[in-house]
């Protein structure tokens, strides 16, 4: 199995490779990334967000095209939200494997802070992680330090650390020794 994650061509520069070294490396699963071949849909004029299941349809059906049974991750500048729920950092579809993560809300920027590249590849890795966590077969986790654990906040996805907990290792490890 292999990770290809697709990078929108706004989404922050120079980033990728960090980013997908860290994701491999958390999952311990080779991952490769190129640019995004995914059209871009679900755009809402009147939000100026994307509806993330309407992207994830998108994948989806680019998967499907290309026959892609692995994990696809896109990474997108453009704010996401989903029905219910006014924004998200990303979301998942396990059935398909297709996933999705927004920087918008990544940056120190976005909050006015001072930007930071460090704290911008490791929002996206953890998010990123989080995602294709998911498409392996992993649910949210109660460890607030865990990939897993489901962040409200950007404080809480930087209290995070960059690795599973052990319960979730162990999961992750027999889900894929039974595939
Ligand atoms: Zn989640
Ligand atoms: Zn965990």
């Amino acid at each position: 199995m292999h990770i290809h994650i697709f990078w929108d061509s706004l989404s922050p520069p120079g980033l990728q490779i960090p980013v997908t070294r860290m994701i491999s490396s958390i999952l311990g699963m080779q991952a490769t990334v190129s640019e995004n071949h995914v059209r871009m849909m679900g755009y809402v004029d009147g939000r100026k967000q994307i509806d993330a299941q309407v992207l994830l349809d998108s994948i989806q059906a680019y998967k499907h095209r290309h026959a892609i049974q692995d994990p696809l991750l896109l990474v997108v500048h453009q704010d996401l939200f989903k029905n219910g729920n006014s924004f998200v950092f990303g979301l998942a579809r396990q059935s398909v494997g297709a996933a999705v993560v927004s920087t918008a809300r990544l940056s120190n920027e976005y909050y006015g802070r001072g930007g930071n590249d460090d704290d911008l590849i490791d929002r996206i890795t953890k998010e990123g992680a989080h995602e294709v966590g998911h498409l392996l077969g992993l649910d949210h986790c109660h460890n607030r330090e865990c990939i897993m654990f489901k962040p409200d906040t950007l404080d809480e996805l930087d209290r995070k650390k960059k690795a599973l907990c052990i319960m979730c290792s162990e999961h992750l490890a027999g889900n894929l020794s039974s595939d």
